[in-house]
Parts: structure tokens; C-alpha cells; sequence
């Protein structure tokens, strides 16, 4: 289980201008990162291969995913303005934790498959 999330302010910064980019449309993207024991580090954001984007939940085909070990969970964004993950989110959770961010994507918030929140560090 992952207690603490650390992540790097531009790469965070990134992600965010990406959502932004994307509003109202949802943007997804996989999370690159290293877990260390009970801690999860963000490395990088990728953008998923063959990904669809729509109003209400982004998704592509998990099977479509690269295999690789380094990619920790899913990041998406809420234009709706509500943080809260929803039913499809936990549903189709990948990797170990979440990202959401919201309208107006100034912050984000980490989950894990539990959708309990993780809390962060911004490094
Ligand atoms: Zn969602």
C-alpha cells in the first residue's frame, strides 16, 4: 500500500497546462514514476497510445498498454470541477495510484485504488 506520493513541480506544472489544453474535453495520461516501499515518485507523464478522449471518461484499451513496470497509474482530469473519483475511475484503476486534477486544474489529488487519498509532496 502506498502512504506518500512525491512529485517534481514542472512535471507536475506539465500535466496541469495539458489539462488546461484539453478543457472542457477530460485528459488522460499514463504516470511514469518508481515505488519505493510505501512510497510512490512521479517521474514523467506519458500520453497513452491509441487514447480516446471524450466529455465524461477518457479510456483506452488497458491491453493496449505498454508493458512496462514503470508505469504506476493514470492520471486524468475532471473539467466538471469535482475531484472525487467516480465509479469508472476505481473500476479501471491501473497501476497504484491516481491522479485527478479539476477545473480550474490549479491542484491535484492522489488515490489509491481504495479512493483513499495519498497525500503528496511537491519536490
Ligand atoms: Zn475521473
Amino acid at each position: 500500500m502506498i502512504e506518500k506520493a512525491k512529485i517534481n513541480k514542472e512535471i507536475l506544472n506539465t500535466f496541469l497546462e495539458f489539462c488546461k489544453l484539453f478543457h472542457p474535453r477530460e485528459n488522460i495520461m499514463l504516470i511514469r514514476g518508481k515505488i519505493k516501499g510505501k512510497i510512490a515518485e512521479v517521474k514523467e507523464f506519458l500520453i497513452p497510445p491509441l487514447s480516446t478522449y471524450g466529455e465524461y471518461f477518457s479510456s483506452f484499451p488497458v491491453f493496449m498498454l505498454p508493458l512496462d513496470l514503470s508505469i504506476i497509474g493514470i492520471a486524468h482530469s475532471h473539467p466538471s470541477g469535482e475531484a472525487t473519483p467516480s465509479l469508472e475511475d476505481l473500476n479501471n484503476f491501473y497501476g497504484k495510484i491516481m491522479i485527478i486534477t479539476c477545473y480550474p486544474y490549479e491542484n491535484i489529488w492522489i488515490y489509491d485504488s481504495k479512493a483513499k487519498k495519498i497525500p503528496f509532496e511537491i519536490i
